[in-house]
């Protein structure tokens, strides 16, 4: 196994900086390393960009247009991406949906669906997760009765991110309550302007209503929209986690949350000298960097295990763990950094609407802080990965 890029592999990550360089604004950049929000068209604009560019749908296969990049080349745009400061893709209908269409939908469902995901026309949001049903989601109870050619959906979803950005949800519905939980839901695609459906914000601890609860409330959807087969929902919903859990790691991002403390760490003091040489901070600060490098390195070997076709398995969810304790700790590190300039937290600020108080670096700590607690609950929360790991290595 060699875990340094090919003389291909440089040249294509040459080819990405070049693309960044040419075509991400340094207001976007600033705003997104600020942690500012880039609002619905912020998102939709850096889609077409890569769009234009043939990047959007990476990983998509080359039948549906797709780039098909390998698991090497996805490692590098997204650790370049982070590092340029460039805003997420929205996963939603690239990663999650048009994978499964790609896998289990009709023909009409491909043609229809996958190339408005392309050219922003249908903004997805997933309606899996319900109030008694996250970690045991088999447990779902919206329902979906057959009524001539529709359904009628009545229920609720909750955590349902950026649903009020979406007009379109794919959603986890339960067509046979007498089966056994897994073998009576079905996948159905609703359109979020059909009458009936109630989008309520949640706002989170950082003040931004990233979630939503939906609201179902006999709602018609023509059976057209149900995919694969009634009551195999199961076998869709696992296998869009799949493709949930790529760049779980997040290396990129650690490491230019880290940059960043390293920034804020030599300007700021502790008793009149750089934060930096503070002997308790810089030992944290050097805990998790080196925690940070031992994971690129395990996360760079099953990226190339990928590249040669083993698929990877409790992997996964060892990245999820780590990937999640070292961003959620580069916060802490930031927060303290910040010190007091942490307190007066103004979602404003990051709304980009006002002056931050302090220092500009300061602005996003608190929220960036706050908003992260999410890393260890969503993707199937870190105790649930512990379940699996210790399953998987130690037989329990
Ligand atoms: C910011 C955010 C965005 C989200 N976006 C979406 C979205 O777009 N669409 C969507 O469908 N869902 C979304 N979710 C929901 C997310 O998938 C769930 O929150 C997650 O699956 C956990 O479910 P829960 O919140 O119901 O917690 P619960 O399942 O009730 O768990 C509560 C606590 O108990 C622990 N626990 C539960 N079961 C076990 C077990 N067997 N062993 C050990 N510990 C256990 C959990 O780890 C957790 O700490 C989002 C969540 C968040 C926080």
């Amino acid at each position: 196994m060699d875990l340094n890029y090919t003389d291909e592999e440089k040249a294509f990550r040459d080819e990405v900086r070049a693309f960044l360089a040419e075509k991400l604004p340094k207001e976007i950049s600033d705003k997104i390393r600020a942690g500012r929000n880039i609002g619905k068209e912020g998102y939709q604009w850096w889609h077409a960009t890569l769009n234009e560019r043939g990047w959007l749908n990476f990983n998509w296969p080359k039948e549906f247009g797709g780039a098909e990049w390998n698991a090497v080349q996805r490692h590098i745009f997204e650790e370049e991406c982070a590092a340029a400061y460039a805003p997420r893709i929205v996963p939603f209908g690239l990663s999650m949906l048009g994978p499964v269409l790609q896998k289990f939908g009709s023909k009409a469902q491909q043609d229809y669906f996958l190339p408005r995901i392309l050219n922003g026309e249908h903004w997805w949001c997933q309606g899996y997760s319900e109030p008694g049903a996250g970690s045991d989601l088999a447990s779902l109870k919206t329902r979906a009765v057959r009524d001539g050619d529709h359904y009628v959906v009545n229920g609720q979803k909750t955590w349902t991110t950026l649903a009020q950005y979406a007009n379109w949800i794919f959603c986890l519905v339960r067509t046979d309550p007498e089966a056994k939980a897994q073998e009576g839901i079905s996948f159905l695609l609703i359109d979020m302007n059909t009458p009936g459906i109630q989008v309520r914000p949640i706002v989170l601890l950082d003040g931004t209503p990233e979630v939503n609860e939906v609201f179902f409330d006999d709602v018609r959807v023509p059976v057209e929209n149900l995919v694969g087969e009634e009551n195999k929902g199961w076998t869709y919903a696992k296998y869009l986690l799949t493709h949930e859990r790529t760049n779980i790691a997040g290396v990129g991002f650690s490491q230019a949350g880290l940059d960043m403390v390293k920034r804020i760490a030599r300007i700021e003091t502790a008793n009149g000298r750089p934060l930096i040489e503070n002997p308790h901070f810089a030992a944290r600060l050097a805990r998790v960097e080196i925690d940070l490098m031992a994971m690129a390195t395990t996360n760079m070997r099953i990226i190339s295990q990928a590249a040669a076709g083993q698929a990877p398995g409790v992997e996964s969810s060892m990245l999820k763990v780590k990937g999640t304790i070292i961003r959620q700790e580069i916060n802490d590190l930031a927060r303290r950094a910040v010190g007091p300039y942490a307190m007066p937290f103004a979602s404003e600020a990051v709304a980009g609407d006002n002056d931050p108080i302090g220092p500009d670096y300061a602005a996003p700590v608190a929220a960036q802080y706050f908003n992260n607690r999410k890393l260890s609950i969503f993707g199937g929360s870190n105790e649930i990965q512990r379940g699996i790991i210790a399953k998987v290595k130690m037989g329990g």
